[in-house]
C-alpha cells in the first residue's frame, strides 16, 4: 500500500491545476436519494420550484451521474473523496463503522490550509455510528472535520448548520440531508415528494442565509447534489445501474459560476469534490475526479495541461506526441502488479485515441501510459 501511495504521489505531480476563483467559502448540500425525474429532470420543477429559481443565478449540470455504486455507504464517501474510494469496516471507539481509504476533502483542506477542525464542518442528523473519513498516512484523523450529528430531520440539520456557520465561520460546510431517501424507502409517494419539497426550501433558506451574512455574502459557492437516484420504474428502492439510480442533480451558485446556465457536459460523481476543491484552492492528490470547469466564468480556472494531453477513461485513452516513440499502455492492480498490457508499440508523432475493453476486470485499477519521457497514470473503477 505504501509503495502504491508513493507511486501515486509521483504520478499526480503532473496533474497541476491553478485556481483564480473569488470563492472563499464553499457550502455543500447532499440530498440523499432524490431521483432526477423529481428534481431538474422534471420540466415543471414541481417539487423543486425554489432551486429552479436559484438555478437562474447559477449553473445546472443536466448530465451528472453516479457512475459507481448507487447506494449511500459508497456514494457519500465518493462525494467526500473525489474518487470511488474503497471503504473499510472498522471498530472505532467501541462501535462498528466504516472509514474511507482515500483522504476526504476535509482532510485535504485542513492539512493544506493549516486550519482547525471548525473551519470544515460536517452537519448531519444523529447516527449512532458515524462513518469516518480516512486514516491515510499523509492525512487522516488529525484532519477530520468538526462533525455535528444531531436531530432527526433535515430542518434540524440546516438550522444547526446555520448556527455553526454563524459561530465558527467555516470555509467548508458540508450538509447531509437524509430524509428524502428515508421517505422514498417508506413507499409513500406524497411523503417522498414532500421531503424533496422540504429539501428544496432548505437549500433556498441556506442560500438566503449566505447572502445575508456579511462573512459569506458574495464570496461563497453553494453546491447541491445527490448521492444516488432511485430505480426508474420503482421509487421505493435504488442500488442498480438503471438510469433512475444513476442520474442525479448538480446545482452550483456563487461568484465564479455562470448564471442561468445549463451544462450538458457528461460529469460523474467523483468530479463533485474535485470541483469544490478547486474553489477552495486545494489539491486532492489522490482523487480521480475532474474539475467541471465548464460551470465557471471564464478566467476562474486554468488547467495546466496534463503532459501530452493525456486522457484516461474506462474504455479509452488519448494522447499527443511530438516525436516518434514507444508508448506502453498498461493496467496495474491496487497492489502495483501489472495485470494487462493494452498496447506497447512505436507511435509516430500525432494525436491518438486507443480504445480498449476491460470488461474482464472489476475493482480499482491504475491505467498507466509511459514512454521514455512520459509517465502518467490514473486510477479507474471498473465494474
Ligand atoms: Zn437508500
Ligand atoms: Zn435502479
Amino acid at each position: 500500500m505504501k509503495i502504491l501511495n508513493l507511486f501515486l504521489a509521483i504520478v499526480f505531480l503532473f496533474k497541476l491545476e491553478l485556481s483564480f476563483s473569488q470563492t472563499q467559502n464553499v457550502v455543500v448540500v447532499i440530498i440523499d436519494g432524490a431521483r432526477y425525474t423529481e428534481t431538474f429532470g422534471d420540466p415543471e420543477h414541481t417539487y423543486v420550484p425554489r432551486m429552479a429559481e436559484l438555478a437562474q443565478e447559477g449553473t445546472i449540470i443536466s448530465e451528472f451521474y453516479n457512475d459507481g455504486f448507487t447506494y449511500t455507504s459508497r456514494a457519500v464517501p465518493a462525494l467526500w473523496c473525489g474518487s470511488w474510494t474503497e471503504v473499510q469496516n472498522i471498530n472505532y471507539e467501541g462501535s462498528n463503522t466504516q472509514c474511507t481509504l482515500d483522504p476526504s476533502i476535509f482532510e485535504y483542506f485542513r492539512k493544506q490550509k493549516n486550519q482547525p477542525d471548525t473551519k470544515s464542518i460536517h452537519e448531519l442528523t444523529y447516527v449512532s455510528s458515524l462513518w469516518l473519513q480516512s486514516f491515510h498516512s499523509d492525512y487522516g484523523e488529525d484532519y477530520w472535520p468538526y462533525t455535528v450529528s444531531q436531530g432527526s430531520t433535515d430542518e434540524e440539520v440546516v438550522n444547526q448548520a446555520k448556527e455553526d456557520m454563524a459561530t465558527y465561520q467555516p470555509q467548508l460546510t458540508w450538509v447531509y440531508l437524509p430524509n428524502v431517501d428515508h421517505e422514498g424507502h417508506s413507499g409513500v409517494w406524497e411523503n417522498y415528494t414532500g421531503a424533496i419539497s422540504t429539501a428544496d426550501s432548505l437549500v433556498n433558506e441556506l442560500w438566503s442565509y449566505i447572502q445575508n451574512d456579511p462573512f459569506y455574502k458574495d464570496n461563497t459557492t453553494l453546491l447541491v447534489t445527490n448521492d444516488h437516484g432511485r430505480h426508474t420504474d420503482d421509487f421505493l428502492g435504488h442500488g442498480c445501474s438503471c438510469d433512475g439510480c444513476r442520474h442525479i442533480m448538480f446545482l452550483a451558485l456563487g461568484p465564479d459560476v455562470k448564471q442561468n446556465y445549463v451544462s450538458d457536459t457528461y460529469r460523474v460523481l467523483p468530479d463533485f469534490a474535485t470541483t469544490a476543491a478547486l474553489l477552495l484552492d486545494i489539491d486532492m492528490e489522490y482523487a480521480t475526479g475532474n474539475v467541471a470547469q465548464e460551470i465557471f466564468l471564464p478566467g476562474t480556472y486554468i488547467e495546466i495541461v496534463k503532459p501530452n494531453n493525456i486522457k484516461i477513461t474506462n474504455n479509452f485513452c488519448s494522447f499527443n506526441i511530438e516525436k516518434e516513440q514507444v508508448i506502453n499502455i498498461e493496467v496495474y492492480d491496487i497492489n502495483g502488479r501489472k495485470v494487462k498490457i493494452i498496447k506497447s508499440k512505436k507511435f509516430n508523432s500525432g494525436a491518438y485515441k486507443i480504445n480498449y475493453n476491460l470488461d474482464d476486470l472489476q475493482g480499482i485499477y491504475l491505467i498507466k501510459i509511459s514512454s521514455k519521457n512520459i509517465n502518467y497514470s490514473q486510477k479507474v473503477l471498473l465494474y
